[in-house]
């Protein structure tokens, strides 16, 4: 297989354990975005890894009295144990100190860049702690956005996106000591970024781009792109492979493409672990890249990396969709671990079944908006909805099949005009709900609402029945009745696989279906299909604050 949607995930930065705000932006929009192309008979890859190389690792381990590398193996390991509970299902997971690839292949970047004349050397301000004794950047700084106004740290600013070169913060602190850092010179090698202005413009035309993106694109090329400064005079991260810089790490951000090649070689390799031919996948003509980033990640994704990508090689295909998202909130304010405020993704794994959390996280994703998890709110989806109104549908219609007809579906084709109007209405709500899983209209909290509404249709249409089953139970008419809400569990099952796989695996066995998951319309379930008696699919949870 060559032609491949290629779905990357911004790699998780192991100095944490994850809370739900991290769960319900870019590593589940990955995963229902690739499950969601399965669904739609395409071949998809999932990437990610640990973004150990960012500078928020090494000044976490100091304020825990750490060290750095096996703290971020440890949050690594955390992280990729949340990941295999809730079903976030990637291909690969690179952990770049134990994926000698990557780093071969991000060095190999950064030397052809310096190559082909793409890099350039300049001695250029920056910011440097004396009581520290460190050059400032990322992690190491704070100080108002220059663009925002926001409390932001060095490169970039968490609020309006924005690339920031550190010495244009306004009131700078060094966040090792809090004292006011002074002015230096130092040597880096630079990405001309600005150079790439028009390229990126008519990029940018082409491109599958979430709103808040066109916006920031917009207004990037308005007041001007920076040049970035991709090494850094730092200890922590790979050394830059351009002489006179050796002692220099080459920039997290910009590791971050070549990382993405790393990921899809491994994803691709051999079972005795040899990395697979990248790119071949990237540039076949069938194959897409498609991008999932929080909203903060905005810059680096749509500007520094497509950049990047035409410096290193014109001819690789550019990403072709962009999709990020917005802050999910606890409680009305944003989740803070330093202050406790937070629903840890074990915790509450602990707790409730994984396909009721991405449910939740689904139906409340932050995609064009904050939005916020309370605990009402979880119980009213988890208990009110999947344990309510799904599995009283369910088990009605399987209890139906049980008792009228011995426990094998009915075949029938609509008889009556209301049948036919259900089976119509049912097909239009498939087409809405996979174009949901698309890269043009993603939207997971979409196929979330699609999906409660073909179980709210599915409880109509049997209510509505019900006269005929009760007046003729033996006519064609309340066969077809019966018929018919099972095409519509079995388009659950295939429409819902990609928010809630094991749910949507357990129903498709429960109704006797075999095989993959593939969407093949809204068709009947085979006449004669032995179904299970009694299936629970759906049982409360009645948390109250996570117990
Ligand atoms: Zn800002
Ligand atoms: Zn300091």
């Amino acid at each position: 297989v060559t032609a491949l949607q290629i779905v990357t995930a911004a790699p998780p930065t192991p100095n944490g354990d994850l809370h739900l705000g991290h769960l319900a932006g870019p590593y589940s929009g990955a995963d229902v975005y690739a499950r969601g192309a399965r669904l739609r008979g395409l071949s998809a890859r999932y990437v990610t890894g640990s973004d150990v190389h960012q500078s928020y690792v090494p000044t976490k381990a100091r304020v825990l009295g750490e060290e750095p590398l096996a703290m971020a193996q440890r949050f690594a390991d955390e992280i990729a144990a949340v990941f295999a509970t809730i079903g976030f299902a990637c291909d690969s997971y690179v952990l770049p100190q134990h994926t000698p690839d990557h780093a071969r292949l991000v060095q190999e970047f950064i030397a052809v860049l310096h190559r082909g004349g793409e890099l350039e050397e300049r001695t250029e301000p920056g910011l440097y702690c004396e009581a520290c004794e460190r050059y400032l950047f990322e992690a190491h700084v704070s100080g108002d956005c220059p663009r925002c106004g926001a409390d932001s740290d060095g490169n970039s600013c968490e609020n309006c996106a924005w690339p920031n070169l550190v010495v244009d913060l306004r009131h700078p602190r060094c966040n090792g000591c809090g004292a006011t850092p002074v002015g230096r010179d130092f040597a880096r090698l630079y990405f001309p970024l600005s150079r790439y202005a028009d390229r990126l413009r008519a990029y940018y035309g082409q491109a599958v781009l979430s709103p808040q993106l066109e916006a920031l694109c917009l207004d990037l090329l308005e007041r001007g792109l920076p040049d970035i400064p991709v090494s850094h005079p730092t200890d922590w991260g790979i050394p830059v492979p351009v002489p006179g810089f050796e002692d220099q790490r080459i920039y997290v951000w910009a590791e971050m493409v070549p990382g993405y090649f790393a990921s899809l070689a491994q994803a691709l390799g051999g079972p005795d672990g040899a990395p697979g031919d990248w790119r071949a996948a990237w540039s076949d003509p069938g194959s897409q890249v498609v991008q999932f980033f929080g909203f903060d990640n905005g810059y680096f994704h749509v500007a520094l990396f497509p950049a990047l990508i035409m410096a290193y090689d014109p001819d690789l295909p550019l990403p072709h969709a962009m999709i990020t998202n917005e802050f999910y909130l606890l409680d009305g304010t944003k989740f803070s671990t330093s202050r406790g405020h937070a629903v840890w993704a074990g915790d509450l794994l602990r707790h409730a079944e994984p396909d009721t959390v991405r449910f939740v996280l689904a139906h409340d994703r932050p995609e064009h908006r904050r939005t916020t998890f309370t605990w009402s709110r979880f119980t009213a989806l988890a208990d009110g909805e999947l344990a309510g109104r799904w599995q009283d549908w369910l088990g009605a219609l399987f209890a139906r099949i049980a008792d009228r007809h011995g426990g094998s579906v009915p075949g029938r084709d609509p008889v009556t005009a209301s049948q036919r109007l259900f089976r119509d209405r049912l097909g239009r709500l498939a087409e809405d709900c996979l174009a949901a899983y698309g890269a043009q209209q993603f939207s997971p909290q979409t196929a979330a609402r699609i999906l409660c509404e073909i179980v709210r249709q599915g409880a109509e249409f049997a209510a509505g029945q019900e006269r005929m089953r009760t007046l003729r139970p033996d006519s064609p008419e309340a066969a077809a009745a019966i018929a018919l809400e099972a095409a519509a569990a079995r388009a659950l099952a295939l429409l819902a696989s990609p928010l809630m796989p094991q749910f949507a695996q357990r129903l498709w066995s429960a109704l006797g279906c075999t095989g993959p998951l593939v969407w093949d319309g809204p068709v009947p379930v085979p006449p004669g299909t032995r179904t299970a008696p009694a299936p629970v699919f759906f049982a409360p949870c009645a948390l109250q604050d996570g117990r």
